[in-house]
């Protein structure tokens, strides 16, 4: 198994000359765009890696589906759906034009912020040990200066924030809230730590090492049915199409795939296409996916 994830791994490696790093968060445009990294863990808990397994980078936008599970197993779906949509948008994830009051699904930041904000009143730190429950790595943490350099330098996420507060759909402190949501994209960790989070979805919810049961059956079911509608920005459709794995991507250049019943997998390459995901990322994903025959849509 691990020949074969170095083998994909030199494949994406070719593709280093390609895409950029993110610079709107000036903390993010110091990475190399040469350090990749794929892990996989099977729902045993067994986890094979390849590449720089121990370089780290931030959840960003993959964080978003860790803050929805919350939301769901503390609200529950029609509570959380009355606020946020569940439909894809061609329109890039920072948009304030899509929507009028309710977001159109909770991968835009617009959706993310609501669901920050039913959140908000749990401290920051209950997130934070939830994420490290789910990694199976206590030493997990955040990022201070990826979190300052974010927070000193968005304009558009406080637009965003006010605009649906101005929407009544956040009903909190939009300082706090923004606050929150810094915090939660400025979470650090490493591929092997997205393989171990993306294993409990695909076990449905209970740590393949630890056994400790995480999220409710219901809970993963949508946010796995998230990830493939609306996971991957505006090019959710095409990645389905090509890999055929529910997976979300953060400007760091991580993704969080899963393969459900069978494998977590993480990938890094802070390479970015115009979408903002992560071009090596999801080249060694489509890879992956053809050679391990991990097509959720074929059998
Ligand atoms: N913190 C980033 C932002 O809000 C996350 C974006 C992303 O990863 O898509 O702009």
């Amino acid at each position: 198994m691990r020949e074969k994830l170095i083998e994909i791994l030199n494949q994406a490696q070719k593709m280093e000359y390609l895409g950029n790093v993110a610079t709107y968060i000036p903390e993010l445009s110091h990475k190399n765009k040469n350090r990749m990294a794929l892990a996989l863990m099977d729902t045993k808990g067994n986890l094979t890696v390849a590449g720089e397994a121990k370089e780290s980078f931030t959840l960003q936008s993959m964080s978003k589906i860790i803050t929805l599970t919350r939301a769901l197993m503390r609200y529950g779906e029609d509570f959380v759906f009355s606020r946020v949509g569940v439909e894809s948008v061609d329109l890039p994830f920072n948009t304030l034009k899509s929507f009028t009051i309710k977001p159109n699904n909770p991968m835009i930041n617009a959706g993310a912020m609501v669901i920050s904000s039913l959140l908000v009143e749990e401290s920051f730190e209950t997130l934070l040990d939830y994420v490290r429950k789910l990694a199976g790595n206590p030493t997990i943490r955040l990022n201070e200066t990826v979190y300052k350099s974010e927070k000193s330098t968005s304009y558009r996420n406080p637009a965003i924030a006010y605009y649906l507060k101005d929407l009544n759909n956040i009903t909190t402190d939009v300082e706090e809230t923004l606050e929150y949501y810094y915090r939660q994209c400025s979470i650090e960790l490493n591929v092997c730590d997205l393989a171990n989070i993306a294993a409990v979805y695909a076990n449905n919810g209970i740590h393949p090492v630890t056994k400790e049961p995480l999220i409710d059956l219901r809970s993963a079911e949508i946010v796995k049915t998230l990830m493939a509608v609306c996971g991957m920005y505006d090019e959710s459709g095409n990645f389905l199409m090509r890999v055929g794995i529910p997976a979300k991507s953060g400007v760091s250049g991580g993704i969080l795939a899963v393969v459900p019943g069978r494998y977590g997998i993480g990938v890094y390459g802070p390479g970015l296409d115009e979408n903002g995901n992560s071009i090596a990322g999801a080249k060694m994903l489509e890879l992956l996916s053809s050679e391990m025959k991990l097509n959720i849509f074929s059998y």
